[in-house]
């Protein structure tokens, strides 16, 4: 099985800030981490290679710097990793990111199974999976809790639900996305950073990889981030706890309002 899995570098959360005048992300001096969707598709990774034979590759998309996510996922064991990175890359969107995944993983040689986390913890929009699947023409299974088994050419998984939880077999080659309840990721051992020191990342631009200069980059990229704001309850709302048991305890609230105007 050769499996390929997406990561992503994001600042780590406790440190986020966001431009009041761009409504973007403060990048610069934040300290940088892998999304931590992206350690249970790593762990995933792992797991597999150790059940089946497979090769295991990393991906990723981002800033120069963004190469020590891919030495961090290798110093846990993943095989080999590919670095896409060029300036004309900036300002992507999750269209255009999904564009430049799907023409990267393309140019390496395709896999049997993409692994992507189930959103990152920036952008957190789960579109780039998706949308990596749809542009390469291969089936998806999504919120993927636990792969139950891949023999002849299929793979079997467990996704999870809003109420439950499906059991879904698609055929290879497939992409799934991976939920936390996957499996506490490993940590990397000394004998693995020291490793995957020695590893060489290939870095790949837009054109070894065969990317449309429209599709990628602020040019090819068509969402636009107009607010950014914490959703605060109004002042004066009160939470009522329940449902059908405590309809008259809202039909009154609503009537005490509407009584002082
Ligand atoms: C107008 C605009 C401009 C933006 N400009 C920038 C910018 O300049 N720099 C920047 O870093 N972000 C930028 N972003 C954010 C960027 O669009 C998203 O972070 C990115 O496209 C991924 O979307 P997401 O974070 O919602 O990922 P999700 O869809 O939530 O991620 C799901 C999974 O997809 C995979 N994945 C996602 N992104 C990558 C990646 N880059 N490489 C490998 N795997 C990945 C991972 O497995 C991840 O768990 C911009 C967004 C907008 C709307």
């Amino acid at each position: 099985v050769k499996i390929i899995v997406c990561i992503k570098q994001v600042p780590d959360a406790t440190d986020v800030k966001i431009n009041p005048q761009t409504n973007t992300l403060i990048r610069d001096g934040v300290r940088s981490i892998i999304n931590p969707f992206d350690m249970y598709a790593i762990e995933e990774a792992m797991r597999i290679k150790e059940s089946y034979s497979a090769t295991t590759t990393a991906v990723t998309m981002g800033p120069p710097q963004a190469r020590y996510a891919l030495e961090e996922a290798m110093a846990m064991g993943i095989d080999d990793a590919f670095l896409i990175s060029h300036r004309d890359f900036a300002g992507s969107d999750t269209l255009a990111t999904s564009h430049v995944l799907a023409k990267a993983i393309e140019h390496i040689g395709g896999a049997d199974l993409i692994i992507c986390g189930k959103q990152a913890s920036d952008g957190d929009t789960a579109q780039v999976g998706p949308g990596i699947a749809v542009r390469l023409g291969l089936p998806q299974i999504t919120f993927v809790r636990s792969v139950k088994e891949i023999v002849a050419s299929f793979i079997t998984a467990v996704r999870m639900t809003d109420d439950g939880f499906d059991v879904v077999k698609a055929p290879l080659p497939c992409l799934i996305t991976v939920v936390k309840e996957i499996g506490e990721p490993r940590f990397a051992t000394f004998l693995g950073k020291v490793r995957a020191k020695r590893k060489k990342i290939e870095a790949l631009g837009p054109k070894g990889i065969g990317c449309d200069a429209g599709l990628i980059g602020l040019d090819g990229s068509p969402t636009c981030v107009e607010k950014i704001f914490p959703p605060r309850a109004k002042a004066g709302v009160k939470p009522i706890e329940g449902s059908e048991k405590n309809i008259k305890a809202v039909a009154d609230e609503i009537k005490r309002h509407l009584r002082n105007g």
